[in-house]
């Protein structure tokens, strides 16, 4: 599949890759087909080595399950960040925000969604609702973090393949929203 991936050091290096292995979806988690990806500035820092986190980058994103429980399979969904263990002590007693096990999505020892697959615990699936738009989905996870209006926000699209292109885009200073897309030319 398409994806983006970093390096885990501080060279910025950062590369589109054509044929990366799809992900598999563990037990508990579903595979979902990433339909547009935002680029945010905790991005451009992962390209800058924070977290040194290695592997497909992003976790701003909507995408379609294509492989998942009957009540999410086919259905248009985006995705907490933060995937706890759900059977550690501390998860156990409803203080998964302190799973030791923790993952995050294209940040912390988990692949994300700059690819045109994206594995995620079927717990941290919401469903969007048909009258948002994918452009309009996209933008929860930011909108959870802070508050934005959407109707503010320029948008610019790029196919996953200008990836690297993306993300010099995004670190200029217009506070331009960028967008990927895989599976398109
Ligand atoms: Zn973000
Ligand atoms: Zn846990």
């Amino acid at each position: 599949m398409q994806a983006l991936v970093v390096c885990g050091d501080d060279s910025e290096c950062v590369r589109f890759v054509a044929d990366h292995p799809d992900p598999t979806a563990a037990p508990g988690e579903v595979l979902i087909r990433v339909a547009l990806a935002g680029v945010c500035a905790t991005d451009l820092e992962i390209v800058r080595g924070y977290m040194h986190f290695a592997g497909v980058m992003g976790h701003e994103f909507v995408g379609t399950v294509v492989d998942g429980p009957e009540h999410l399979a086919g259905r248009r969904v985006v995705a907490e960040i933060n995937c706890v263990c759900g059977q550690c002590d501390l998860c156990r007693h409803g203080l998964s925000n302190h799973c030791p096990n923790r993952t995050v999505l294209g940040i912390a020892g988990r692949d994300g969604a700059f690819a045109e697959f994206v594995a995620v615990p079927a717990r941290n699936c919401h469903i969007v609702p048909d009258t948002i738009t994918d452009q309009q989905a996209v933008f929860t996870e930011p909108l959870a973090e802070r508050r934005v209006a959407v109707d503010e926000l320029v948008t610019a699209v790029y196919p996953l393949a200008q990836g690297v292109e993306a993300l010099a885009a995004a670190a200029r200073p217009e506070h331009i929203k960028v967008l990927l897309q895989p599976g398109v030319a």
